[in-house]
């Protein structure tokens, strides 16, 4: 797959405040990839510094795999800030003055009010939007152009569950024309639910990044049971890895000091002689990943 924005070792500091320390991160095209951080752990320093908006102290980072140019720049959609147009004028009105300043055809606007939700009420006037409305114009005005990539900071901040729900779907929706998104969030639930990689980062700094599948399928916790229930309970207190033991339904839940194979267990305890009648894989969520590695880093 083609790289689409390459950070390597990017640092920025604001006087003693290190706002993004050594930050490598590479996102490719078709990602929905998700910046995932605590308020203040560096998110919009780094969409800014990606953008060309702020400059970082150190580092460099490359778009479609050159250094970044105004060329680079205009295959970008973002919206950074809180929706910002003409009071009194029209949803079309606004997007033909963005397409103007970004000097593009207006063919493509009634499109993007279409993929956004808004083309019933194209010509209402701005100030007549609620929140979740004018966030999705500042959607559309971004998705002017045709974008290859869509960067969103913080794109559900302040909707209601209904205007959360419209943005989730827009995202989803541009995504499935395999246009590559950047969204950065303190919401491990929207980066769970939409993102299909993810960074996370705490303080500036990244703890952890791949595939939200495969930190989600972290399995530190598995159910057994076997014909001889508290043979098993004893024999797998034995094992290394062995955290901790809870009974439920008449089997056990064993969780593990680390993540573990389901196979391994298996192995082991037909080693010591026990046939399993029931063997299965608990899931722990991105959630818990997440707050074990900001408490690991506190
Ligand atoms: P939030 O979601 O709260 O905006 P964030 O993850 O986007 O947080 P940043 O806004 O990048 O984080 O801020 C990172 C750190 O840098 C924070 O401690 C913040 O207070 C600080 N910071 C950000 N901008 C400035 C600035 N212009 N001057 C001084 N400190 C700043």
């Amino acid at each position: 797959m083609e790289s689409v924005l390459s950070l390597h070792k990017i640092s920025k500091r604001y006087g003693k405040i290190q706002a993004v320390k050594v930050l490598s991160l590479d996102v490719l095209q078709g990602q929905v990839y998700g910046i995932l951080g605590p308020n203040g752990s560096g998110k919009t320093t780094t969409l800014s510094i990606m953008l060309g908006l702020m400059k970082a102290d150190s580092g460099d980072f490359l778009w479609f795999g050159d250094a970044p140019s105004k060329k680079s720049l205009k295959r970008i959609g973002a919206v950074i800030e809180s929706p910002n147009f003409f009071p009194y004028l029209s949803a079309v009105k606004n997007l033909e003055i963005v397409a103007s300043i970004k000097d593009l055809s207006f063919d493509g606007i009634p499109d993007v009010l279409m993929i956004t939700g808004l083309y019933e009420r194209r010509n209402s006037r701005f100030n007549t939007f609620s929140y979740g409305m004018k966030q999705r114009l500042a959607v559309a005005s971004a998705l002017l152009g045709n974008p290859e990539v869509l960067i969103l900071d913080e794109p559900t901040n302040g909707l209601d569950p209904q205007g959360i729900a419209q943005i989730r779907e827009i995202i989803l929706r541009v995504a499935s024309k395999g246009t590559t998104i950047i969204l950065a969030s303190h919401l491990l639930d929207e980066v769970q639910k939409i993102c299909s990689h993810v960074a996370v980062l705490n303080k500036g700094q990244q703890l952890f990044s791949g595939k939200v599948s495969e930190v989600v399928a972290i399995a530190d916790c598995i159910e057994i049971a076997a014909e001889n229930q508290e043979l098993l309970d004893k024999t797998i207190q034995s094992h290394a890895n062995f955290k901790s033991l809870i009974h439920s339904d008449g089997k056990s839940l064993v969780y593990f000091t680390q993540a573990i194979k389901p196979q391994e267990i298996n192995e082991f305890l037909f080693r010591n002689g026990i046939v399993l009648t029931h063997l299965s894989e608990k899931q722990r969520s991105l959630e818990k990943h997440f707050l074990e590695l900001l408490q690991e880093n506190q």
